[in-house]
């Protein structure tokens, strides 16, 4: 469903993303881990294509990315992205934060719209808070708002990067559950996380990221019973 290959991107004389390439099969679950810097935002923000790269392919979904334009509207509705920010608009209300997108960019009337959002709002545990703004909000049913407004617009891959980052530690479970549960339902995910309990328990690949390259890409049991490389066993003893 989605495919990296052979993709450089630069920023100015850093030299970010060197060669990478990856494949994500449609309902596969792929996580990003590496240490700061190494180029997992950046890989992620490319596939939706809010950072341009310099050289290679991305193909989602068998179409390479466009370069403007409403394709590029259309390509931000299959490919979902969920921040450690949250990024909801703080002056809409919850049920209007998710049906912006299917209003604006799907085109749908209003009463489809807001019966899907407060669907989805239910099935990530927060229908009750829809008419609330998201200051009003926990940081877990802030990102769970995000969550569900990702998926209002039926994207065919949703990006995380982080989304957990950001929260208390109590909120972090809420909303990996929700991730697991949409794992679980098939949604194609590639979620950059600190949260190996997530990846073990969800990935079905789990990526291995250094200066810009990816180093290691195998199933979570075989990454975290028999990392190859040095830098990744360097990486887990410090994060395990
Ligand atoms: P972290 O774990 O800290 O989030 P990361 O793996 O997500 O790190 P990136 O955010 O992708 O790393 O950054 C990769 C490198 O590119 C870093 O050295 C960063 O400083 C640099 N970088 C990222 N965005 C920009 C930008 N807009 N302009 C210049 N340099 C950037
Ligand atoms: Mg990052």
């Amino acid at each position: 469903l989605v495919e990296v290959r052979d993709v450089n991107k630069h920023f100015g004389e850093l030299h970010v993303l060197r060669d990478v390439n990856l494949t994500v099969a449609r309902g596969e679950v792929v996580v990003i881990i590496g240490p700061s810097g190494s180029g997992k935002s950046t890989l992620c923000r490319s596939i939706n294509r809010l950072e341009p790269i310099d050289s290679g392919t991305i193909l989602v979904d068998g179409k390479p990315l466009p370069q403007e334009g409403r394709d590029l509207a259309r390509l931000r509705a299959d490919v979902g992205m969920v921040f450690q920010s949250f990024n909801l608009f703080a002056h809409k209300t919850i049920l209007e934060n998710v049906t912006l997108g299917p209003l604006k960019v799907r085109k749908e009337s209003k009463e489809t719209a807001e019966k899907r959002a407060m669907e989805l709002l239910d099935r990530v545990g927060i229908a009750n808070q829809a008419q609330k703004y998201p200051a009003q909000l926990s940081g877990g049913q802030q990102q769970r708002a995000a969550i569900a407004r990702s998926l209002a617009m039926r994207p065919k891959v949703i990006l995380f990067d982080e989304p957990t980052s950001a929260l208390d530690p109590e909120m972090i479970n809420e909303v990996l559950d929700v991730m697991t549960g949409l794992a679980r339902d098939g949604m194609t995910m590639i979620v950059v996380t600190h949260e190996m309990g997530f990846a073990r328990r969800a990935a079905q690949q789990v990526v291995f990221m250094a200066d810009g390259q990816i180093v290691e890409a195998n199933s979570p049991e075989e990454f975290f019973t028999n990392p190859r490389s040095d830098r990744a066993k360097d990486f887990l003893s410090k994060i395990l």
